[in-house]
Parts: C-alpha cells; sequence; structure tokens
C-alpha cells in the first residue's frame, strides 16, 4: 500500500474522470491521498473532496503564485475552512522566486502569516520551495516551535539541504522526477534521506514520473516513485511503501489505512 502524500485533485484537468482517477488509485493499493489547495476556492473544493471519499484528505491554504491576489478576507478564510473534518494541514504555502508569479514580498507576507495560522491551529504545514532555499530556511528558524512539524513538498535542494530541514523536524518529500534521467542530485538525496523522514507525493496533475513523464500525472503513478526509491536504496519495494505511509499518517495525524482492499470508496 501506498499513500500520496500531495496532489491537486480539484484541478480542472481532472473534471472529466475524477471518479475514475480516485478509484484507479485505490485499485493500485493508494490508500489515501492528500489533495491540496492553492487558493480559497480550490481549498474549498479539496476539503469538498475530503468529505465525499473516505480516502481523501485535505490541506488548505494559499500558494505563493497567489499571494498577489489575496486579501485579508481570503486569510480570514483560512481558520474557518481548516477547521473542518479531514483537514490536516495548511498550505501549500511557501515561495517561489523560479517563476515570481507574485512579488516575493507579498509571498514572504503571505507565508509568514500562514505558518501563523498553522501554528494557531496545531496543524502541520505543506511547504513549497521553488529556488527559495535560504528564505524559507531563514523564516523558518524564526517559527521554530516545539512540536511544529510539516513537510518541504516536491524537494528540489540538495542533501545538505534535506538533512537542515530534517534536524529541524521536517519531513521531505520525493517527487516524480526522481525517476527521470539527469536527476542527480534528487536520486541522491532520496538515498540518503532516513527512510522514516520521506515521504512520496505525485503533485498531480504536475510532474508525472517516467514513464509517463509529460503527460498528465494522477495518483497512481506514485507507484513508480517508490519502485525508484526502493530500486536506489537497493531495498523492497514494500519497505519504502510502509515507511512512507506511516510517516505520512503520523504526520497528518491520519488513521494508517486498512490493508485489506475496500470494495468501493463511493457511498
Ligand atoms: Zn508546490
Ligand atoms: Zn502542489
Amino acid at each position: 500500500m501506498l499513500i500520496d502524500s500531495h496532489a491537486h485533485l480539484d484541478m480542472e484537468k481532472f473534471d472529466s474522470d475524477r471518479d475514475q482517477i480516485i478509484d484507479r488509485a485505490l485499485s493500485v493499493d493508494v490508500k489515501q491521498i492528500i489533495t491540496v489547495g492553492i487558493d480559497i476556492k480550490s481549498s474549498i473544493r479539496a476539503v469538498n473532496l475530503a468529505k465525499s471519499h473516505s480516502s481523501i484528505f485535505a490541506s488548505v491554504g494559499i500558494h505563493p503564485h497567489n499571494a498577489d491576489n489575496t486579501d485579508k478576507n481570503d486569510l480570514k478564510q483560512i481558520p474557518l475552512i481548516a477547521t473542518q473534518e479531514k483537514i490536516v494541514a495548511i498550505g501549500e504555502t511557501g515561495l517561489d522566486f523560479f517563476r515570481n508569479r507574485s512579488s516575493r514580498q507579498k509571498q514572504v507576507e503571505l507565508f509568514k502569516q500562514q505558518l501563523d495560522i498553522a501554528i494557531s491551529l496545531d496543524l502541520p504545514v505543506v511547504i513549497h520551495d521553488r529556488e527559495a532555499h535560504e528564505e524559507i530556511l531563514k523564516i523558518l528558524l524564526s517559527f521554530n516551535r516545539n512540536g511544529f512539524k510539516g513537510v518541504i513538498h516536491c524537494f528540489s535542494g540538495d542533501y545538505n539541504l534535506a538533512k537542515t530541514f530534517i534536524e529541524m523536524g521536517y519531513y521531505i518529500s520525493i517527487p516524480g522526477t526522481v525517476t527521470f534521467k539527469n536527476a542527480s542530485q534528487i536520486q541522491d538525496v532520496a538515498v540518503r534521506v532516513p527512510l522514516n523522514r520521506m515521504l512520496l507525493e505525485t503533485d498531480a496533475p504536475f510532474l508525472a514520473p517516467v514513464p509517463y513523464r509529460g503527460k498528465r500525472n494522477e495518483p497512481c503513478h506514485v507507484i513508480h516513485t517508490a519502485q525508484k526509491v526502493a530500486k536506489l536504496r537497493g531495498i523492497s519495494f514494500e519497505e519504502v511503501a510502509m515507511q512512507t505511509s506511516k510517516n505520512t499518517c503520523q504526520l497528518f495525524s491520519i488513521p494508517f489505512p486498512n490493508q485489506e482492499k475496500p470494495d468501493s470508496n463511493k457511498l
């Protein structure tokens, strides 16, 4: 069994076949999916998906790309949405200094505000870090509290950075890019990070692993990422699957999924 710790199931790209995609994941033992909001509307859709599917949990937050379009009212809504059932985290939040779709100053402000919300609700954070390693580290250090947890999703740094985040109590999430040719940095991270600090994710519909590279990604493809990690580490697929699932459940405080196959996820 596996868990896809980060997908965007609410996105338009899944509108035509969302239920089939969720069923397909279950049929290959991807037992749980964390669907992640990127703005208020998408967070509400994520919450609704979690309500209607037993295998889905939701994270509520505003992506750094949307920082410029975020106002105080949006921020006020996050805690209201996030205190519902099956909401397991705040995010995704963080910084994207690669695309710079919003001003850096607004991104930083919004990231800090969402960290405050996560702390006040005692929820972990889902962090997006693209070309902003130093700034993210600096901010997280200033927010460091006992027991504050989170994951650096779609990790894109080197092993030393991963080690620093792990020492601060964070988990590292390995995306499908680990299956790409010439992905030596993330492969090195996937080999050296302690297995009990690692999550796996698709970030679907983005970043499909080989052999689906370039196509729409979906949660069942997390299997290919797990297989690659197992091969790189020279351990069994089952060990990777079991430990990363345990880690995901621990981070997000969700029950470890039942090992038997469900008949159907529909009511
Ligand atoms: Zn992201
Ligand atoms: Zn994402």
